[in-house]
């Protein structure tokens, strides 16, 4: 695919896709500028370029009109902040009052506009939208890597509508990521955790064909040990999964790799912090209490598997660490893997939301080699899948 340094963008006009959905708290305020933070250096190399640029990004979920709730006009002031330049604002993403903003842009210039899904062709993919957008510049570049797995009209269908390149923080998810999967160092471990199962069946298939070892936590694996007689408890499982989980522990055996289930756990009886809770092999779960974390003996076993690869993919808790201290085993996998990391020993990659939320938690967010900033894009790209957004980069640039 083509990169910002294979165009001469001197007085160009360059779409930026970003993805700057940001979270903000009850008062509006933006509550985590991660996403802002990690375009700056594609904005630095536009404006050294001299490019005029024009910022496109959905925020939130508008239904293809226009809502005030959703408006991205509370955000140049903060981008200013974040960027220290000046960003103005298009209260339309196209037509005219668009391209005359666009039209008084000098070079180094910063213009935002309006949601794109305050358009219905947006997320239709809508060839008159595109157009419309196309129209407002010369060259399109993705820097939304966390927004690709959606084939829209700002990440997918301007690819293929103007020369196109990858921007800078796009081309660095999609090293890290292939650094991972496509030509790792071996062994590679993966570790899923979070809540189900059926949100993250193809991911569990596409692992089990690519690492050694598939260690399972969190309230996924309570499915698993359901599907092998174990008694759960009222854990959260799910029952109708049971047979999807021999299939896969069967698929992975196949591929050689091999799962790895916890063998003890954290139970209580009450889903609360703090709640009191003991120590129990993971399949004799007391009928009135549920698994919270992974168990100590558990712990020790990932630690040792960690310590023997080279490559550690990880996504999804390994308990339910928003409920203190039941954040300990989490914590402990991932302060380990940091540790590995920091070594030199290990090349640790992250992703997906709770899982970003749960390294910051544990304090070691930093020190992984890489923490992704997509949610459904990693996990779509952890599923194998071809994310439509990068994929019209590439046939774009083969194209050309
Ligand atoms: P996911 O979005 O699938 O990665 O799931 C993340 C959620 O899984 C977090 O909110 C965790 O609290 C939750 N989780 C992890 N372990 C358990 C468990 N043993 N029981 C219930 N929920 C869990």
């Amino acid at each position: 695919m083509k990169h910002i340094s294979d165009y001469n963008l001197e007085n160009k006009t360059v779409l930026l896709r970003a993805d700057l959905n940001v979270p903000r708290n009850d008062h509006g305020a933006v509550s985590d500028t991660t996403r802002i933070d990690r375009i700056k250096p594609t904005i630095d190399a536009l404006k050294a370029a001299k490019a005029k640029i024009v910022i496109l990004s959905h925020f939130g979920r508008p239904k293809g009109e226009a809502d005030p709730k959703f408006s991205l006009n509370f955000l140049p002031a903060v981008l200013e902040k974040q960027w220290k330049t000046p960003v103005s604002f298009s209260e339309e993403a196209i037509g005219e009052k668009a391209k005359s903003a666009i039209s008084s842009l000098n070079p180094g210039d910063i213009i935002l506009l309006e949601n794109v899904r305050f358009y219905a062709g947006e997320t239709k993919n809508d060839q008159a939208f595109i157009s419309q957008l196309a129209e407002l510049g010369d060259i399109y570049i993705n820097d939304a890597f966390s927004a690709s797995h959606r084939a829209h009209a700002s990440t997918e269908g301007l690819a293929k509508a103007l020369p196109s390149a990858a921007g800078l923080l796009m081309a660095e998810e999609l090293n890290a990521l292939s650094q991972a999967l496509e030509a790792p160092e071996k062994p590679v471990a993966a570790i899923v955790g979070g809540a189900k199962v059926s949100t993250k069946l193809d991911v569990l298939k596409n692992l089990s064909a690519k690492v050694d070892y598939l260690i399972l936590g969190g309230g996924m694996a309570n499915t698993f040990i359901l599907a092998q007689g174990g008694d759960i408890g009222n854990s959260l499982a799910e029952a109708d999964m049971v047979d999807t989980a021999l299939e896969i522990m069967e698929y992975a055996k196949s591929q050689n790799c091999e799962l790895v289930l916890p063998t003890d756990t954290i139970v209580t009886e009450d889903f609360k912090p703090h709640a009191e809770s003991k120590i129990v092999p993971i399949n004799q779960i007391p009928s009135e209490m549920g698994t919270m974390d992974m168990g100590p003996e558990s712990c020790e076993h990932v630690k040792s598997i960690i310590a023997k690869c080279k490559t550690l993919l990880w996504n999804g808790p390994a308990g339910v660490f928003e409920l203190k201290p039941f954040d300990k085993g989490t914590n402990a996998l991932a302060q380990f893997a940091a540790e590995c990391t920091k070594a030199g020993d290990l090349v640790s990659i992250a992703g997906g939301g709770d899982t970003v939320a749960a390294l910051e938690n544990a304090g070691v967010k930093a020190d992984f080699t890489y923490v992704s900033t997509a949610g459904g894009a990693f996990l779509e790209w952890l599923e194998g899948k071809d994310l439509p957004g990068v994929a019209a980069l590439k046939q774009q640039a083969m194209a050309a």
